[in-house]
């Protein structure tokens, strides 16, 4: 057993080496452009859409919603139309509801029980109304429509209200 023990190899004491570069994994791939600013850098993406947004763009919500100013503006598609639906199918029941109360008016109903065009006015309105009421959403902006709608039978309710009152009184 002769066998001599090996040395440890020693650390290589070569000062003349340059340092090992840094590793080149620091620079993070660059982020996509934002959808409406090319130049910008995107900061995130718009919860509805799913575009870029650059830190201009991106509006921040309470609940940690970030949305474009694109759906800032417009109402996301998909409720808009039901409640387009709604309040023009408001507007309907109210120019309906206006119909009849105008009929009874000029006595088109005068052979009908009273009770029959009392219902055949009021329902239409109450549809009107119920229509109007739906379509209109506090969290979300509202367009000109719904508005219209919710006058529109509001006004209708109030005229037949006020005229009903005043041929009760009459009587
Ligand atoms: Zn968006
Ligand atoms: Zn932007």
């Amino acid at each position: 057993m002769d066998q001599v023990p090996q040395p440890a190899p020693l650390p290589e004491m070569d000062h003349g080496s340059p340092a090992p570069p840094p590793a080149a994994k620091s620079a993070k791939p660059p982020k996509p452009p934002c959808a409406i600013h090319a130049a910008a850098e995107s900061v995130g993406r718009c919860d509805m859409c799913k575009k870029t947004m650059c830190e201009v763009c991106d509006f921040a919500f309470p609940g940690h919603i970030h949305v474009c100013p694109v759906c800032v503006s417009a109402p996301p598609p998909g409720i808009a139309p039901r409640r387009t639906i709604l309040s023009i199918t408001g507007i309907a029941l109210a120019v309906v509801g206006m119909a009849m109360w105008g009929a009874l008016v000029t006595g088109a109903f005068s052979q009908l029980n009273p009770m029959v065009t009392g219902y055949m006015i009021l329902l239409p309105i109450m549809g009107a109304f119920a229509c109007s009421l739906s379509a209109i959403d506090r969290r979300l902006g509202n367009s000109a429509l719904l508005w219209i709608s919710a006058a529109i039978s509001s006004l209708v309710t109030a005229v037949v209200l006020v005229t009903s009152l005043i041929g009760t009184l009459n009587r």
